[in-house]
């Protein structure tokens, strides 16, 4: 794959190449082919799983998406997909909630500054880089479809997806995820845990990422708040000298939440910390509040936020669950009995730092529930919301340079006050597995 996509950089090659993916795939299929066949079909060449995401990117074309646009045809849709230059692609439809996937080779997520409105029976579509060789454009169904026709026009820099109406049992029978449509491991550099390097490793997870916009309020996306934040966040903990940071993710991407835990696993962190800015759906919430991981929730809205989060690899279109969920679940469970008192102890002492700095979320700002990110075997794990994108005055100060500045601020001198207090406990090797 890696090969096939440096050659991509020569034109005469990349054609040649192009052509026998296409002939390999579905992509001119007659019609009665391609619906039989899909959803196994994909275009979209595999990228080897652990290196070769990296390596690949770095010649992977920047195809932006340019637009979305439909038009009504008896008994179905066409649903017109504009990108900036012709591009390799593959689709998949998936239920519960119906949607439709589209990916293609790219190593950008961007797309037009205003979501295209899709005319019913599609819904609101997202679009963003998937992986660092991939985008993905995912459009909510209102109803069951089929795509009976994919087609590329305008030479390829535009293709046209032909939907029909089918029943619902039609439709579950044919949806799922083709192989090799998975999102794999190893998107993200992780630096490895250093042998001898007394410093504390914080993991720091900025939340959502490319087709995951996370919450969104005016022009401020939940996504990009805590990358600026995380970053910010990185740079006071370095500076210190006391602690080494590890980001899971550095730019707009997507990361499933189990790769995180992983990425945090892998860099062998001694905290993880996850970010996020969301919406509340009811009552009036704002200032900054921190999460620990509780099978029973604070209060309904508290598990409303968990549930919520915990289905952002749902709706990017990825895995349901992440792999090694269940078999893990019986060593997390023990390595949590400690792991969740020193994360509660943690909540608390990085509360208190933030509270000399900025403004917290008024009743009880140190909440639980039970959030699928901070379930790191054996590593404290806390959840900062650093206010509620639905609150005008949040949304203002959470995008304000100064603020995060104080805020990120804060958050260091909470962790680096509770790894004074608790060593030399968190030095001390993880009772569970390191994979
Ligand atoms: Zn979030």
């Amino acid at each position: 794959m890696s090969r096939g996509l440096s050659r991509a950089r020569h034109p005469v090659r990349a054609a040649r190449w192009f052509a026998a993916l296409v002939a390999a795939s579905l992509l001119w299929a007659p019609l009665g082919a391609m619906a039989a066949s899909e959803p196994a079909g994909a275009d979209v060449p595999d990228e080897d799983a652990s290196t070769g995401a990296r390596r690949g990117a770095a010649s992977v074309p920047e195809v932006r998406l340019s637009g979305l646009a439909t038009r009504d045809i008896p008994g179905g849709i066409v649903l017109s997909m504009t990108l900036s230059e012709a591009a390799p692609f593959t689709f998949f439809t998936l239920d519960e909630p119906r949607r439709l996937v589209i990916d293609y080779v790219s190593s950008t997520g961007e797309g037009p500054a205003r979501t295209p409105a899709l005319e019913t029976p599609l819904g609101t579509p997202r679009f963003g880089l998937f992986r660092p060789d991939r985008a993905r454009v995912v459009v909510p169904l209102d109803r069951p479809m089929r795509v009976s026709r994919a087609a590329q026009v305008d030479g390829g820099a535009g293709v046209e997806f032909t939907l029909l109406q089918v029943s619902a049992e039609d439709f579950a029978a044919r949806a799922g995820w083709p192989a090799g449509a998975r999102w794999e491991a190893g998107g993200a550099p992780v630096p490895p845990a250093q042998p001898g390097d007394p410093r504390l490793v914080v993991a720091i997870d900025p939340g959502h990422g490319g087709i995951d916009p996370g919450a969104t309020a005016g022009d401020v996306m939940e996504k990009h708040v805590v990358l600026a934040f995380a970053q910010r966040l990185a740079r006071h903990l370095e500076a210190s000298g006391e602690a080494r940071a590890v980001l899971t993710r550095d730019r707009d991407i997507f990361l499933p939440l189990g790769e995180r835990v992983r990425i945090a696993q892998r860099a062998g962190a001694h905290v993880f910390i996850s970010l996020h800015a969301d919406t509340v759906t009811e009552g009036e919430a704002s200032g900054v509040s921190v999460y620990t991981l509780a099978p029973e929730a604070t209060d309904a809205a508290a598990a409303q936020l968990a549930e919520r989060e915990n289905r952002a690899d749902v709706l990017a279109g990825a895995e349901a669950g992440a792999v090694g969920d269940d078999v893990a679940r019986v060593l997390i469970e023990l390595a949590h009995r400690g792991s969740m008192a020193e994360a509660d102890r943690l909540a608390e002492v990085t509360l208190t730092a933030l509270n000399d700095e900025v403004e917290l979320l008024r009743s009880r700002p140190h909440r639980r529930a039970e959030f699928r990110v901070l379930k790191a075997p054996g590593t404290p794990s806390i959840l900062i919301e650093l206010g509620f994108l639905t609150s005008l005055v949040d949304r203002e100060r959470i995008n304000t340079p100064a603020w995060q500045e104080m805020a990120a601020g804060g958050v260091a001198r909470g962790v680096l006050d509770w790894a004074a207090e608790t060593a030399p406990a968190w030095r001390a090797p993880r009772t569970a597995a390191r994979p």
